[in-house]
């Protein structure tokens, strides 16, 4: 029988990385369902995972407290060993014109995105470049792309992540490590709860929003061997939004 892989899900409590939990749990992963404090949302999730027939547990930090990263991320392989794929989902947004932006908005919405990807990626790249596999895709999003008014600490933190997914994805590329991006448009979450649908309708040549499960299916794709060849990329997933 073959080995269980494992899966981190960070932000996996809700919305796009519920989803993403739940995908790759049917794709039989074990998933480790990282949330900051939504400890209901979170169980719920794994309810769900477990209810489908998979297998996973909690793993509550805040991607910006490294210490604690790094403690939570060493007891996790230490128990459940190899950890083949990670999702860097978590972010926030704090939108507003740049001239009225707090230091507190434009640090925390870098920070959870940035230093997330940092805090959490670092840790478990070591095991996956020793054993010359593993994937790690993080989710921007297509203001990163375009640069939505309002959103200058959400568009920066957003296009570092594409920075540093592609950079890295040149230094692991021959050890078999695979890394990319998922830049998702408009979805149907707690995040886009507060938008005037309408609006949101005529930016988008689909004329919906998406469901957080169009782009769990992508995230997961890119898990797979399906993707073997895939690396150092961008995935647009918007409705035709670019
Ligand atoms: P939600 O606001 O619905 O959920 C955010 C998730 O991130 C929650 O699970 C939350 O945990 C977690 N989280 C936030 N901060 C931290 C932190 N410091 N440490 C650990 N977990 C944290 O977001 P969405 O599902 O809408 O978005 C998911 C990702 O997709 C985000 O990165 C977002 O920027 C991106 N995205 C979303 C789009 C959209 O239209 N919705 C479009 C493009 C990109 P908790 O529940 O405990 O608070």
């Amino acid at each position: 029988m073959s080995e269980q892989k494992t899966a981190l899900v960070t932000g996996g409590s809700r919305g796009i990385g519920r989803a993403v939990c739940l995908e790759l749990a049917g794709a039989g992963y074990y998933v480790l369902v990282n949330y900051r404090t939504q400890e209901a949302a979170a169980k719920e999730t794994l309810i769900m995972i477990m209810d489908a027939g998979g297998g996973g547990e909690l793993c509550p930090f805040d991607v910006t407290d490294q210490p604690t990263v790094a403690a939570c991320l060493k007891d996790l392989t230490g128990r459940l060993g190899f950890i083949e794929v990670l999702v860097n989902n978590a972010g926030v947004a704090a939108d507003g014109l740049f001239g009225l932006m707090p230091p507190e908005d434009w640090h925390r919405v870098v920070d959870t995105t940035l230093s997330g990807f940092y805090n959490v990626t670092k840790p478990l790249l070591k095991p996956m470049l020793a054993k010359k596999r593993g994937s790690i895709i993080s989710i921007s999003s297509v203001s990163a792309l375009v640069g939505n008014r309002g959103q200058t600490n959400y568009a920066a933190a957003k296009a570092g992540l594409i920075g540093a997914s592609r950079a890295l994805a040149g230094e692991t590329a021959r050890a078999g490590v695979r890394v990319n991006v998922v830049a998702p448009g408009l979805i149907e979450t707690e995040m886009t709860a507060d938008m005037p649908r309408d609006r949101i309708k005529q930016l988008i040549p689909m004329a919906r929003l998406g469901r957080p499960e169009e782009i769990a299916r992508v995230v997961a794709f890119l898990c797979s061997d399906a993707a073997s060849y895939i690396t150092g990329q961008v995935l647009s997933v918007n409705g035709g939004m670019l």
